[in-house]
């Protein structure tokens, strides 16, 4: 089991897919469980902010069926464009701070990841997800190139992307349900100034070493 973890816009997906192929690991995302939640949720006109939001959060992330893997699928539907909408991240990050929704999608989690040969990223993989992973990243890279990578992903205003990001990573930092921050035994790798064929080959050869 390999965790990455890291604030949004690292490169963690690019790294973590491309580091599943090249050892033939399967892939594990939890953002995009995060964000079906989020999307399920808007879809019901659920508010997180109302007094059974939490409650009704938490039963949504028990209920809803969600499929991961080239496509996203969210009850059947494939969300695989959907889920990435500015209003959904905005909210994937609102529901994320929900206690009942991370206890139900971090169970959902550990079941998937309970056999087989994993590459899992998110923010809490490391720290609560799978604490026994055997190579724990935490992938970071300065706020710029972050806002920058997503606005070209996005084909959006980096200004606006970098304003955006900033709350979303005052959030993921800043909530009481495991707040984002590398656990003691991460290796952290700076991504800023590195291509992906570099990190991979970096994070392979750590893997490599630690799992013989
Ligand atoms: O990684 P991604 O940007 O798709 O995640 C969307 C949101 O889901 C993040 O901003 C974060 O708030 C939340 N998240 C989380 N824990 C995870 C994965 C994602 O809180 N393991």
């Amino acid at each position: 089991m390999i965790a990455i973890d890291g604030p949004a816009g690292a490169g963690k997906s690019t790294l973590a897919r491309a580091l599943a192929a090249r050892l033939g690991f399967r892939y594990l995302d939890t953002g995009a469980m995060y964000r079906c939640v989020a999307l399920a949720a808007r879809r019901a006109g659920i508010d997180p902010e109302a007094p059974q939001g939490p409650a009704r959060l938490g039963e949504l992330a028990r209920s809803a069926a969600i499929e991961l893997g080239e496509r996203i699928l969210l009850d059947g539907e494939d969300v695989t464009a959907a889920i990435r909408a500015p209003e959904v991240s905005e909210l994937a990050s609102v529901v994320a701070a929900k206690q009942p929704v991370r206890e139900a999608l971090v169970a959902r989690q550990r079941q998937l990841l309970d056999s087989g040969d994993w590459v899992a990223e998110g923010r809490d993989i490391g720290q609560a997800v799978a604490p026994q992973a055997e190579l724990k990243i935490f992938l970071t890279a300065s706020a710029q190139v972050r806002a920058r990578r997503r606005a070209e992903e996005l084909q959006s205003d980096p200004k606006q992307v970098l304003a955006e990001q900033a709350l979303r990573d005052a959030r993921d930092e800043g909530r009481a349900a495991s707040p984002l921050e590398p656990s003691a035994d991460a290796v952290i790798i700076d991504g800023s100034e590195r291509s992906v064929d570099q990190l991979v080959a970096e994070v392979a050869q750590l893997a490599r070493a630690r799992m013989g």
